[in-house]
Protein backbone atom coordinates (compact mmCIF):
# COMPACT_ATOMS: atom_id res chain seq x y z
CA UNK A 1 0.00 0.00 0.00
CA UNK A 2 1.80 3.89 -0.84
CA UNK A 3 1.00 6.19 1.92
CA UNK A 4 -0.75 9.17 1.14
CA UNK A 5 -0.13 12.26 3.89
CA UNK A 6 -1.10 15.86 4.14
CA UNK A 7 -0.57 18.85 5.85
CA UNK A 8 -3.94 21.00 6.60
CA UNK A 9 -3.27 24.40 7.41
CA UNK A 10 -6.00 26.99 8.11
CA UNK A 11 -5.44 30.31 5.84
CA UNK A 12 -5.91 32.31 9.09
CA UNK A 13 -2.45 33.51 9.66
CA UNK A 14 1.07 32.97 8.65
CA UNK A 15 3.26 29.68 8.98
CA UNK A 16 4.51 29.13 11.98
CA UNK A 17 7.36 26.96 13.52
CA UNK A 18 4.45 24.55 14.82
CA UNK A 19 3.22 24.06 10.99
CA UNK A 20 6.62 23.78 9.45
CA UNK A 21 7.42 20.99 12.08
CA UNK A 22 3.90 19.48 11.04
CA UNK A 23 4.39 19.74 7.41
CA UNK A 24 8.00 18.81 7.34
CA UNK A 25 6.98 15.58 9.26
CA UNK A 26 4.33 14.75 6.65
CA UNK A 27 6.18 15.20 3.84
CA UNK A 28 9.20 13.35 5.09
CA UNK A 29 7.19 10.41 6.27
CA UNK A 30 5.54 10.08 2.89
CA UNK A 31 8.83 10.94 0.91
CA UNK A 32 10.68 7.90 3.07
CA UNK A 33 7.77 5.57 1.67
CA UNK A 34 7.80 6.29 -1.81
CA UNK A 35 4.44 7.90 -0.90
CA UNK A 36 2.50 11.08 -1.51
CA UNK A 37 2.22 14.23 0.48
CA UNK A 38 -0.71 16.25 0.07
CA UNK A 39 -1.34 19.88 0.81
CA UNK A 40 -5.36 20.77 1.69
CA UNK A 41 -6.23 24.41 2.56
CA UNK A 42 -8.98 24.35 5.48
CA UNK A 43 -10.80 27.68 4.71
CA UNK A 44 -14.42 26.88 5.92
CA UNK A 45 -14.25 29.67 8.06
CA UNK A 46 -14.47 32.20 5.68
CA UNK A 47 -14.57 35.18 8.14
CA UNK A 48 -10.95 34.32 9.17
CA UNK A 49 -9.36 32.84 6.24
CA UNK A 50 -7.58 34.92 3.64
CA UNK A 51 -6.17 34.71 0.51
CA UNK A 52 -3.09 36.57 1.10
CA UNK A 53 -2.47 33.85 3.91
CA UNK A 54 -3.00 30.87 1.88
CA UNK A 55 -0.44 32.23 -0.70
CA UNK A 56 2.21 33.05 2.01
CA UNK A 57 1.51 29.59 3.85
CA UNK A 58 2.43 28.08 0.08
CA UNK A 59 5.37 30.14 -0.32
CA UNK A 60 7.07 29.46 3.01
CA UNK A 61 6.22 25.98 2.77
CA UNK A 62 7.94 25.49 -0.95
CA UNK A 63 11.16 28.06 0.79
CA UNK A 64 11.59 24.87 3.09
CA UNK A 65 11.57 22.75 0.18
CA UNK A 66 8.39 21.08 0.20
CA UNK A 67 6.55 19.87 -2.89
CA UNK A 68 3.02 18.74 -3.57
CA UNK A 69 0.89 18.18 -6.77
CA UNK A 70 -1.82 20.92 -7.93
CA UNK A 71 -4.31 21.65 -7.34
CA UNK A 72 -4.82 21.78 -4.02
CA UNK A 73 -8.07 20.57 -2.10
CA UNK A 74 -9.50 23.95 -1.05
CA UNK A 75 -12.59 22.93 1.51
CA UNK A 76 -14.63 26.20 0.17
CA UNK A 77 -15.46 24.30 -2.95
CA UNK A 78 -16.15 21.30 -0.91
CA UNK A 79 -19.49 22.43 0.51
CA UNK A 80 -21.64 19.80 -1.78
CA UNK A 81 -19.78 17.01 0.26
CA UNK A 82 -20.58 18.19 3.03
CA UNK A 83 -24.15 19.29 2.39
CA UNK A 84 -24.44 15.54 1.62
CA UNK A 85 -22.86 13.89 4.61
CA UNK A 86 -25.09 15.79 7.05
CA UNK A 87 -28.29 14.90 5.01
CA UNK A 88 -27.53 11.41 5.47
CA UNK A 89 -26.59 11.74 9.28
CA UNK A 90 -29.69 14.09 9.61
CA UNK A 91 -31.53 11.39 8.00
CA UNK A 92 -30.91 8.71 10.13
CA UNK A 93 -31.68 10.75 12.97
CA UNK A 94 -28.41 11.26 14.45
CA UNK A 95 -28.68 14.34 14.73
CA UNK A 96 -29.98 17.39 16.11
CA UNK A 97 -30.48 21.18 15.93
CA UNK A 98 -29.37 23.79 19.08
CA UNK A 99 -30.19 26.82 19.48
CA UNK A 100 -27.72 27.61 22.44
CA UNK A 101 -25.72 30.40 22.43
CA UNK A 102 -21.99 29.82 24.12
CA UNK A 103 -23.22 32.01 27.33
CA UNK A 104 -26.39 29.28 27.44
CA UNK A 105 -23.82 26.16 27.28
CA UNK A 106 -21.46 27.98 29.84
CA UNK A 107 -25.01 28.56 32.29
CA UNK A 108 -26.14 24.97 31.99
CA UNK A 109 -22.56 22.94 32.30
CA UNK A 110 -21.89 25.13 35.55
CA UNK A 111 -25.79 24.41 37.25
CA UNK A 112 -24.87 23.55 40.72
CA UNK A 113 -25.94 20.30 40.21
CA UNK A 114 -23.71 19.86 37.37
CA UNK A 115 -20.06 20.33 38.72
CA UNK A 116 -17.47 22.38 37.24
CA UNK A 117 -18.07 22.48 33.51
CA UNK A 118 -15.93 20.12 31.55
CA UNK A 119 -13.48 21.05 28.90
CA UNK A 120 -13.59 18.62 26.00
CA UNK A 121 -11.95 18.43 22.41
CA UNK A 122 -14.68 20.67 21.12
CA UNK A 123 -14.92 23.15 24.03
CA UNK A 124 -17.17 22.97 26.75
CA UNK A 125 -18.75 19.21 26.96
CA UNK A 126 -22.35 20.58 26.04
CA UNK A 127 -25.17 19.62 28.45
CA UNK A 128 -27.65 18.21 25.96
CA UNK A 129 -30.37 20.98 26.07
CA UNK A 130 -31.51 20.77 22.63
CA UNK A 131 -31.37 16.94 22.36
CA UNK A 132 -34.76 16.11 22.62
CA UNK A 133 -35.45 18.99 20.01
CA UNK A 134 -37.37 17.57 16.17
CA UNK A 135 -35.28 15.61 13.76
CA UNK A 136 -37.91 15.41 11.27
CA UNK A 137 -38.23 17.39 8.09
CA UNK A 138 -35.98 19.61 6.26
CA UNK A 139 -32.74 19.89 8.05
CA UNK A 140 -32.78 23.15 10.03
CA UNK A 141 -30.03 25.86 9.11
CA UNK A 142 -28.83 26.07 13.44
CA UNK A 143 -26.19 24.02 14.46
CA UNK A 144 -26.24 20.77 14.46
CA UNK A 145 -25.40 18.86 17.16
CA UNK A 146 -24.01 14.75 16.74
CA UNK A 147 -26.19 12.31 19.39
CA UNK A 148 -23.33 10.33 20.77
CA UNK A 149 -26.05 8.19 22.46
CA UNK A 150 -27.25 7.54 19.30
CA UNK A 151 -24.07 7.26 17.55
CA UNK A 152 -23.29 4.29 19.50
CA UNK A 153 -26.68 2.71 19.20
CA UNK A 154 -26.11 2.85 15.49
CA UNK A 155 -22.23 1.60 16.15
CA UNK A 156 -22.22 -0.74 18.98
CA UNK A 157 -18.72 -1.06 18.78
CA UNK A 158 -16.56 1.56 20.51
CA UNK A 159 -14.04 4.07 18.64
CA UNK A 160 -10.40 2.51 17.56
CA UNK A 161 -7.63 3.77 16.28
CA UNK A 162 -3.95 2.88 15.63
CA UNK A 163 -1.28 5.73 17.02
CA UNK A 164 1.98 5.69 15.50
CA UNK A 165 3.17 8.60 17.29
CA UNK A 166 1.99 9.82 20.97
CA UNK A 167 -0.59 11.40 22.69
CA UNK A 168 -0.06 14.28 25.00
CA UNK A 169 -0.06 11.66 27.75
CA UNK A 170 2.39 9.77 26.01
CA UNK A 171 -0.82 7.08 24.53
CA UNK A 172 0.41 5.15 21.39
CA UNK A 173 -0.77 1.61 19.86
CA UNK A 174 -4.22 0.66 20.00
CA UNK A 175 -5.72 3.62 21.31
CA UNK A 176 -10.02 2.83 22.06
CA UNK A 177 -12.25 4.69 23.67
CA UNK A 178 -14.43 3.52 25.49
CA UNK A 179 -18.49 5.49 24.78
CA UNK A 180 -18.66 6.36 28.62
CA UNK A 181 -15.57 8.44 27.88
CA UNK A 182 -17.06 10.24 25.18
CA UNK A 183 -20.68 10.54 26.49
CA UNK A 184 -19.00 12.39 29.84
CA UNK A 185 -15.71 13.88 28.60
CA UNK A 186 -16.72 14.55 24.41
CA UNK A 187 -20.23 14.87 24.59
CA UNK A 188 -22.53 16.41 21.43
CA UNK A 189 -20.06 18.22 19.59
CA UNK A 190 -20.80 20.50 16.66
CA UNK A 191 -21.11 18.58 12.78
CA UNK A 192 -22.44 21.95 11.13
CA UNK A 193 -22.40 25.53 12.49
CA UNK A 194 -24.98 27.88 11.31
CA UNK A 195 -22.60 30.62 9.34
CA UNK A 196 -20.84 27.55 7.99
CA UNK A 197 -22.77 25.35 7.27
CA UNK A 198 -20.13 22.72 8.04
CA UNK A 199 -17.51 22.22 11.31
CA UNK A 200 -14.12 21.41 11.23
CA UNK A 201 -14.80 17.36 12.80
CA UNK A 202 -17.00 16.68 9.78
CA UNK A 203 -14.66 18.42 6.54
CA UNK A 204 -11.25 17.11 8.00
CA UNK A 205 -13.23 13.43 8.14
CA UNK A 206 -14.41 13.76 4.63
CA UNK A 207 -11.41 15.05 3.09
CA UNK A 208 -9.15 12.74 4.55
CA UNK A 209 -11.24 10.57 2.89
CA UNK A 210 -11.70 12.06 -0.56
CA UNK A 211 -7.84 12.27 -1.16
CA UNK A 212 -6.94 8.82 0.23
CA UNK A 213 -5.26 9.89 3.17
CA UNK A 214 -3.44 6.66 5.26
CA UNK A 215 -1.60 8.83 7.73
CA UNK A 216 -2.95 11.86 9.63
CA UNK A 217 0.19 13.72 10.74
CA UNK A 218 -0.57 16.71 13.42
CA UNK A 219 -0.13 17.87 16.65
CA UNK A 220 -1.00 16.10 19.72
CA UNK A 221 -3.59 19.30 20.66
CA UNK A 222 -5.70 17.25 18.68
CA UNK A 223 -5.50 13.73 19.97
CA UNK A 224 -8.18 13.70 21.57
CA UNK A 225 -10.73 14.86 18.55
CA UNK A 226 -9.33 11.54 17.08
CA UNK A 227 -12.29 9.61 18.90
CA UNK A 228 -14.86 11.85 16.93
CA UNK A 229 -13.52 11.45 13.67
CA UNK A 230 -13.20 7.77 14.21
CA UNK A 231 -17.08 7.77 15.43
CA UNK A 232 -18.12 9.91 12.22
CA UNK A 233 -15.71 7.75 9.84
CA UNK A 234 -17.70 4.92 10.95
CA UNK A 235 -21.17 6.48 11.15
CA UNK A 236 -20.19 7.57 7.25
CA UNK A 237 -19.24 4.22 6.00
CA UNK A 238 -15.46 5.84 5.62
CA UNK A 239 -11.98 3.96 6.19
CA UNK A 240 -10.08 5.37 9.69
CA UNK A 241 -6.08 6.23 8.45
CA UNK A 242 -3.33 5.81 11.16
CA UNK A 243 -2.86 8.99 13.04
CA UNK A 244 1.11 10.14 13.96
CA UNK A 245 0.39 12.94 16.46
CA UNK A 246 3.40 14.97 17.64
CA UNK A 247 5.21 16.90 20.04
CA UNK A 248 4.07 20.33 19.84
CA UNK A 249 6.84 22.82 19.49
CA UNK A 250 6.78 25.53 22.19
CA UNK A 251 8.69 28.61 22.81
CA UNK A 252 11.46 29.04 25.12
CA UNK A 253 9.19 30.04 27.84
CA UNK A 254 7.55 26.49 27.11
CA UNK A 255 4.08 28.29 25.74
CA UNK A 256 2.44 26.81 23.20
CA UNK A 257 2.99 28.28 19.98
CA UNK A 258 0.06 29.90 19.04
CA UNK A 259 -0.68 30.96 15.31
CA UNK A 260 -1.10 34.21 15.94
CA UNK A 261 1.89 34.24 17.70
CA UNK A 262 3.57 36.28 14.17
CA UNK A 263 6.90 36.18 16.45
CA UNK A 264 7.71 32.59 15.28
CA UNK A 265 6.12 32.79 11.64
CA UNK A 266 8.66 31.69 9.05
CA UNK A 267 8.19 34.69 6.97
CA UNK A 268 9.90 36.50 10.31
CA UNK A 269 13.01 33.77 9.98
CA UNK A 270 13.37 34.78 6.18
CA UNK A 271 13.36 38.00 6.60
CA UNK A 272 16.20 37.62 8.81
CA UNK A 273 18.10 35.98 6.58
CA UNK A 274 17.34 32.57 7.85
CA UNK A 275 17.83 29.34 5.91
CA UNK A 276 15.57 26.32 5.79
CA UNK A 277 18.34 24.76 7.03
CA UNK A 278 18.35 27.16 10.38
CA UNK A 279 14.44 26.31 10.53
CA UNK A 280 15.21 22.96 10.81
CA UNK A 281 17.83 23.59 13.74
CA UNK A 282 15.55 25.37 15.21
CA UNK A 283 13.15 22.29 14.74
CA UNK A 284 15.94 19.78 16.24
CA UNK A 285 15.35 18.14 12.57
CA UNK A 286 18.28 15.70 12.46
N1 LIG B 1 -6.63 22.82 9.97
C1 LIG B 1 -6.20 22.38 11.27
C2 LIG B 1 -5.27 23.41 11.88
O1 LIG B 1 -4.83 24.32 11.23
C3 LIG B 1 -5.48 21.04 11.22
C4 LIG B 1 -6.42 19.92 10.93
C5 LIG B 1 -5.83 18.53 11.07
O2 LIG B 1 -4.61 18.35 10.86
O3 LIG B 1 -6.59 17.61 11.32
O4 LIG B 1 -4.96 23.30 13.04
ZN1 LIG C 1 -28.64 23.71 22.38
Amino acid sequence: MSIVTRFAPSPTGPLHLGHAYSAILAHDMAREAQGTFLLRIEDIDQSRSRPEWEAQIEDDLTWLGLDWPRPVLRQSDRMGAYTEALEALWARGLLYPCTCTRRDIAAAASAPQEGAPLLGPDGIVYPGTCCAAPRSGPIPETALRLDMRAAEAALGAPPVFTETGTGPEGETGRIETDWRHVGERVGDIVVARPAMGTSYHLSVVLDDAAQGITHVTRGADLFEATAIHVILQRLLGLPTPVYHHHRLIRDEAGKRLAKRDDARAISKFRAEGASPADIGRMLHLG
